[in-house]
């Protein structure tokens, strides 16, 4: 019998993914380290399913962040690392989806080597990964998407620092995270460099978690819905995205089936 006992040293900061939402896509690594934690330093992201794993006895700090206002300094964030972990504690830094994307893990990870402390990164399932697999949908698919772009749309200047002719190219698919402000934008600017008003937007909202919505849209259309998004949403952008008509098929079946039974 396999074991998974990841180990985790006093004074050891663990940077840990804690994926999308649903706890039972955490990884097997994640929920032995969350075991042994005595603090955990949490974001907005991370679910109350995920937090609801953690020992009674870990001491909970809140660091979320809304709307990139930081309800605590990315500086902070690192001096509170640094802190408990010369205290000798089993510090825990629980980030949404993946730690390594587009959640500021290089400032903290220069915290850390600053300060001599010892940490440990554990991958989680990026947003882009769980609302694929929540809407059925490839990121890639031969002959259609042979690239994959995952974009942040709030870094500094964003909208003008894109470039836009790139990012229209055809054989691709884009992943917007952190998009919904931007998504009027986004789409005027796609179709102006020249993909097609009928080319296919998919937003999942709050996936892999109880509240998910998934909408199939197009880029002259997505602008009209944008105000009425609950975040955390994702937009994905490309051919792929009309698979889900597939998963809506798949779903509408069991009606299908039984109006058919009842019919009979
Ligand atoms: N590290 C995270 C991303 C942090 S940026 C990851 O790897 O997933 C925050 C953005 O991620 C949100 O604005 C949204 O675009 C996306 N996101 C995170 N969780 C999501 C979820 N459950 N459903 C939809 N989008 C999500």
């Amino acid at each position: 019998m396999m074991r998974f006992n990841q180990a985790f040293a006093a004074g050891e900061v663990a940077l840990v993914g804690a994926g999308p939402g649903a706890a039972d896509l955490l990884t097997l690594r994640a929920v032995r380290l969350m075991e042994q934690a005595e603090v955990v330093l949490y974001d907005r992201l991370v679910s109350d399913e995920v937090m609801a794993l953690l020992p009674a006895k870990c001491r909970r700090i809140d660091v979320g962040k809304k709307c990139g206002q930081h309800s605590v300094s990315q500086q902070r964030i690192g001096e509170l690392l640094v802190h408990y972990a010369r205290q000798g504690l089993r510090v825990l830094r629980l980030k949404g989806g993946d730690p390594a994307i587009f959640a500021r893990l290089g400032e903290e990870l220069d915290a850390l080597v600053q300060a001599g402390i010892a940490y440990q990164l554990v991958p989680g399932i990026s947003a882009a990964s769980g609302c694929a697999a929540a809407a059925g949908i490839p990121l890639t698919e031969r002959g259609q998407a042979q690239q994959l772009r995952f974009i942040s749309a709030v870094d500094q200047h964003s909208a003008t620092s894109q470039d836009w002719a790139d990012l229209s190219a055809p054989n691709q698919t884009l992943v917007f995270y952190m998009g919904t402000a931007a998504l009027g934008e986004i789409s005027q600017q796609l179709q102006q460099h020249g993909l097609a008003a009928d080319w296919p937007v998919l937003l999942v909202q709050q996936g892999c978690r109880p509240q998910q919505q998934i909408q199939l849209t197009d880029l002259q259309s997505a602008a009209a819905v944008a105000a009425s998004l609950s975040t955390p949403c994702l937009i994905i952008i490309g051919q792929v995205a009309l698979r889900y008509r597939q998963q809506q098929a798949r779903l509408q079946l069991p009606t299908a089936l039984q109006a058919k039974e009842q019919a009979a």
